[in-house]
């Protein structure tokens, strides 16, 4: 059953409209977001489907069908930050975050929604569930508010109203994208550049391989990760790793004594540097180039930031030796997913390698699909 069918079965009236909104991977530019870099992230084929009327009344009514239980009903003027441990934390998240901002024409909603989007594999079905419901309601009650507008709203409510602290790329993703393009994004300005990334037509396929591990130990590691660069800032009197040049890079890091700030300076003016490189091999229509540069990055992660883990070195060290151009892992680490560039022609053979590999280690299989290069978040009907 569809969205808007499901929708109907549920609140007895057909919805006044459907959206839909991305997860992403990201291609390059890891933790850097926080410290004021680049990132450039590219949305799936997989989205968020939301189902949506107004209402007038105070009353907010969430149901997912991937979701077991009742309808969530909730009250606009009850909504507490960090009190709902559900699901439903996110979308409330977002008519919180909107009334906040001042949008106090939000009187209410009902919602019944539909993902494609993975859950927990770093493909960011968070933000594809948030950046849903905040375009639905600017649709419907005409807020007027721009789609990097939407997303820093978005934004708001993951880290405030559910207490996740992520930066401002997945929502930006999810809400910027295009099709046919990866997203360059500098998360100090905030502008965003769409840069033409044609696998297709190249003969070349970005395959996601999702490990299916998140490890336990992830959580507070994030944090640590933060604290370090920011660590690594002061100590440089810049107020954000990305004042630091990459031209001065060796002299920065002469600079500082400790070994841990050492490689965390190092993997993020590094990863800065990478997302410029990829950009010009991009701009230059020379894709299959930008394969090492995505080694080199998985490597950082791996030494450096040391966010990896067994599977998803695993994946890089095996696709890499079937024929891939270039592999890394993607997204928060400690499991989650790697993205791997490949010839259309050795998807086959580099996915079957994968596979063995994960068998021979006893890990549980991969699940291994294209990341075509997407639109944004939109309007269906
Ligand atoms: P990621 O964003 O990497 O997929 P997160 O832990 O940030 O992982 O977000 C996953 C959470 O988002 C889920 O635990 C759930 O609360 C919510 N979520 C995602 N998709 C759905 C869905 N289709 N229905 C209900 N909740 C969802
Ligand atoms: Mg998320």
């Amino acid at each position: 059953m569809g969205v808007r069918e499901g929708f109907e079965e549920l609140y007895g009236a057909a919805p006044d409209g459907v959206w839909a909104a991305p997860g992403r991977v990201n291609l390059i530019g890891e933790y850097t977001d926080f410290n004021e870099g680049f990132v450039m992230p590219l949305a799936l084929p997989h989205t968020a489907v939301a189902a949506v009327s107004r209402r007038d009344d105070g009353v907010l009514r969430l149901h997912s069908a991937d979701i077991e239980g009742p309808i969530v009903e909730l009250h606009l003027d009850r909504l507490q930050p960090l009190t709902n441990t559900s699901w439903a934390a996110y979308p409330a998240g977002v008519v919180w975050a909107l009334r906040e901002a001042g949008h106090t024409s939000v009187t209410g909603a009902d919602v019944h929604l539909a993902s494609t989007v993975p859950t927990g594999a770093g493909l960011s079905s968070s933000a594809a569930l948030e950046v849903v419901i905040a375009l639905a309601l600017n649709d419907l009650y005409e807020l007027g508010l721009t789609r990097p507008e939407l997303a820093k709203l978005s934004q708001h409510a993951e880290n405030d109203f559910v207490g996740v602290p992520c930066g401002i790329m997945d929502q930006t993703a999810s809400a910027c994208c295009t099709d046919g393009h990866a997203l360059h994004l500098d998360c100090r300005d905030l502008s965003i550049r769409q840069v033409p990334f044609d696998l297709a037509s190249q003969g070349l396929s970005l395959l996601v391989v999702d490990t299916r591990v998140k490890h336990a130990l992830g959580d507070g590691e994030y944090a640590e990760r933060r604290e370090g660069c920011e660590e690594g800032a002061r100590l440089l009197g810049v107020s954000h790793l990305r004042d630091v040049a990459y031209e001065g890079l060796d002299a920065a890091l002469a600079r500082l004594s400790d070994e841990r700030v050492r490689r965390y300076v190092r993997h993020v003016v590094s990863d800065d540097h990478r997302v410029e490189q990829v950009i010009g091999l991009l701009d230059a229509g020379d894709v299959r180039a930008i394969g090492p540069v995505l080694t080199e990055g998985h490597a950082s992660l791996r030494d450096d930031l040391r966010i990896s883990c067994d599977e998803l070195d695993l994946v890089v060290a095996t696709a890499n030796s079937a024929g891939a151009l270039g592999s890394r892992m993607t997204g928060g680490g400690f499991g989650g997913s790697a993205i791997v560039l490949v010839e259309v022609a050795d998807v086959d053979t580099v996915t079957k390698a994968v596979g063995e590999a994960f068998a021979a280690a006893g890990f549980t299989a991969p699940r291994v699909f294209p990341a075509v290069p997407s639109a944004g978040a939109r309007r269906i009907s």
